[in-house]
């Protein structure tokens, strides 16, 4: 395993779209394992493939509920309910936070570190991280759907 560099706001990388995952490689593998290892030495909850500069659609997260690492390959969000509007910040920006809108409950559909599908729910903190990781995958930043002031730490 070894640690990616994370790339930052202003690299055009971010803006862009992701590709599907068609086949899950060890090469595929080897970037889960290095995103997740990536992802808990920033002190971070979620780090999708783009952030460090692989523009396919995946994403790791781990909101700290005790669960293991989410991997999540070719998401989609199937469902969405309610309205949350929480702080979010984002290791491609750092030192930056905002008020970002998303749903209170999603459902996510995706694909697991072994290529199997898999549906699950998820709501507060998770659903999200979920939603914010998706984004990174079309290309958008959370900086984007900051409701007011973007302030620092
Ligand atoms: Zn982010």
């Amino acid at each position: 395993m070894a640690l990616r560099q994370i790339i930052k706001d202003g690299d055009e990388t971010l803006r862009k779209k992701s590709r599907e995952i068609t086949e899950v490689t060890p090469r595929i593998q080897e970037l889960i394992d290095d995103m997740i290892e990536t992802m808990y030495a920033n002190n971070g909850v979620g780090l999708a493939a783009p952030q460090v500069g692989v523009l396919r659609r995946l994403f790791v997260a781990d909101v700290k509920d005790g669960s293991e690492p989410l991997v999540a390959i070719n998401p989609r969000i199937i469902s969405a309910d309610g309205i949350q509007c929480d702080v979010e910040g984002c290791l491609s920006v750092p030192g930056k936070w905002g008020e970002v809108r998303r749903p209170q409950t999603i459902t996510l559909a995706a694909l697991d570190r072994q290529g199997k599908p898999y549906t699950m729910e998820a709501e507060g903190r998770l659903a999200v991280c979920i939603c914010h990781e998706t984004d990174h995958l079309d290309g958008v930043l959370f900086v984007d759907k900051v409701e007011g002031e973007l302030f620092s730490e």
